[in-house]
C-alpha cells in the first residue's frame, strides 16, 4: 500500500478528528499532541520508518517468532462516586478480553468471514496485571484513588497527581491504563514515542471489561486502544481511502458505524471488500474479531532492539515482589463535601474542605437570611476555623464558588 508523507499524516489526523470523535478520540488526541509538540511530526515519521525497516523481518512475519510478549499492566482507577470505583472482576474481565483478542482465542473469531480468515493472526501478545510496582513492592496491578474531579476531558490531566489524577508508572516497563469518567469519550490512547508521562490508555469507567451495557460493552474498546498503543492506525488510514501502513488490510473509505454484514466495497478494496470487522475499525464490539498478520508484525516490531516498547522485555512489573507488605488501600475522605462543626455553634466554627484541596485560593461568603453579606474570607487551607462570636443568633449561609463552576452552600446556625 502507498506510503504517505508526514505532512499528509498531520492533515489527515485533523480531518478525522471531527468525524469520529464520538467513538474514538485517538486521532483527535494525536492531532492535539502534534499541535502541542508532545509528539512531533518527526516522531511520527521516525515510527513509520522504524516499522518499515522491520517490515519483512522474517522473525516478525507470519510463521516467524512465536515467543509470547507479556505486557505488565497497571490500572489507575480514579473515582468520584462509588459506582466509578469499578470492581476487580470488571478489570479481570478486561484482561481476559485483551488476551483472547490478541491471541485469537475469543469465541467470536468464528465470525471472521471466510474471505479474511486466512489473514487473521494470533499476535502472541498477552497482558497481565503487574505483580511488582516500580520499587518492587507487592501490587495487585490495580490502584484506586478518590478524586474530587467528577468528570474528565480527554486532555491527559488524569495522568498527573498534581491535577487530582494519578501519575504514570514507568511507561517503558508498564502499560498504564487510567479508568475515569470521561466526557463524550469511550477511551483514547497514546501512540508510541510520545511524552513518557502521558504514555498509556485512558478508558471511560463505563467501558472497562464486559458489561454488556452498550454497543461497546464487550471490552473491545481497550483492545482497539491497545492496538493504538502498539502503533496501529485505524483501518481506513485516518483519511478517505487512506493508508494504515499495513499491507494486508484493504483500503477503506472511512470508519464503520454499527454492525454491517456482507461484502462492502470501497476504494477498490477488491472482491473481499472492506475489513470492517477489524479491531481497528469503530464497528460495534459484537462485530469486530480480528487483527491481521500485517498488524501483528507492525505491533511486534516495536519490541525489537531500539523500538519504543523494547523496555517491556526487561520490565520488573511481572517479577515477584521483593517487599511483601500489602499497601493500605487509599480511603476516600470521610466527607465528600464541606464539613462544618460544631453546628449549631456559639463562638467559632471549623470548616473542613479536605475532600477537595482546589478550594484553596478561593473566597467564601457568609450571608444572613436577609441576603446581606456579613463576612468574606479567603480560603488559605483545607481546614480552618472562623470566629462567629460577634454574629447575632440566627441562620446563616456559607457559600463559595470556583471559576470551573463548582459551588457549595452550607447552612450555619449561630446560637
Ligand atoms: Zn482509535
Amino acid at each position: 500500500m502507498r506510503r504517505v508523507s508526514s505532512g499528509l499524516v498531520l492533515i489527515l489526523f485533523m480531518v478525522l478528528s471531527a468525524s469520529a470523535q464520538e467513538s474514538c478520540e485517538t486521532a483527535a488526541y494525536l492531532e492535539s499532541e502534534i499541535k502541542n509538540n508532545f509528539l512531533s511530526s518527526g516522531q511520527v515519521e521516525w515510527l513509520e520508518k522504524f516499522v518499515a525497516e522491520k517490515k519483512g523481518d522474517k522473525s516478525l512475519s507470519r510463521g516467524g517468532d512465536k515467543t509470547i510478549i507479556t505486557i505488565p499492566v497497571v490500572f489507575h482507577v480514579l473515582y468520584h462516586t462509588s459506582a466509578q470505583n469499578i470492581p476487580d472482576a470488571q478489570i479481570h474481565s478486561q484482561i481476559t478480553v485483551l488476551n483472547e483478542s490478541f491471541r485469537r482465542l475469543a469465541a467470536d473469531t468464528v465470525n471472521t468471514p471466510e474471505r479474511f480468515r486466512e489473514l487473521a493472526a494470533d499476535c502472541f501478545i498477552e497482558f497481565k496485571l503487574a505483580t511488582s510496582d516500580t520499587r518492587r513492592r507487592y501490587t495487585s496491578g490495580i490502584v484506586r484513588k478518590y478524586t474530587p474531579i467528577s468528570i474528565w476531558d480527554a486532555d491527559d490531566k488524569m495522568k498527573f497527581s498534581s491535577e487530582m489524577g494519578a501519575d504514570a508508572w514507568d511507561s517503558k516497563q508498564y502499560l498504564n491504563i487510567w479508568v475515569c469518567p470521561l466526557r463524550r469519550t469511550l477511551g483514547y490512547a497514546s501512540f508510541p514515542g510520545g511524552d513518557p508521562l502521558k504514555d498509556g490508555i485512558v478508558l471511560n469507567s463505563t467501558t472497562v471489561g464486559v458489561t454488556g451495557k452498550s454497543s461497546f460493552g464487550e471490552g473491545k474498546v481497550a483492545v482497539h486502544e491497545a492496538g493504538h498503543w502498539l502503533g496501529l492506525r485505524h483501518i481506513w488510514g485516518d483519511d478517505y481511502c487512506g493508508d494504515d501502513g499495513v499491507d494486508d488490510t484493504p483500503k477503506q473509505a472511512g470508519f464503520t458505524n454499527g454492525c454491517p454484514t456482507g461484502v462492502r466495497l470501497s476504494c477498490g478494496s477488491g472482491a473481499a471488500g472492506d475489513m470492517y470487522m477489524n479491531y481497528m475499525d469503530l464497528t460495534n464490539d459484537a462485530c469486530i474479531n480480528l487483527f491481521t498478520f500485517g498488524q501483528s508484525e507492525r505491533m511486534r516490531a516495536l519490541f525489537e532492539p531500539g523500538g519504543p516498547r523494547e523496555g517491556i522485555h526487561t520490565s520488573i512489573g511481572l517479577q515477584p515482589p521483593l517487599i511483601h507488605e500489602i499497601p493500605i488501600a487509599e480511603e476516600p475522605p470521610r466527607w465528600l463535601r464541606p464539613n462544618l462543626f460544631p453546628n449549631p455553634a456559639t463562638t467559632e466554627i471549623t470548616i473542613d474542605l479536605a475532600y477537595d484541596p482546589r478550594w484553596i485560593g478561593n473566597v467564601m461568603y457568609l450571608t444572613n437570611v436577609q441576603g446581606v453579606r456579613v463576612m468574606m474570607l479567603n480560603i488559605t487551607s483545607t481546614i480552618f476555623t472562623i470566629d462567629i462570636s460577634q454574629l447575632k443568633p440566627g441562620i446563616y449561609l456559607l457559600t463559595s464558588h470556583r471559576k470551573d463552576g463548582e459551588r457549595w452552600q452550607e447552612k450555619i446556625i449561630k446560637m
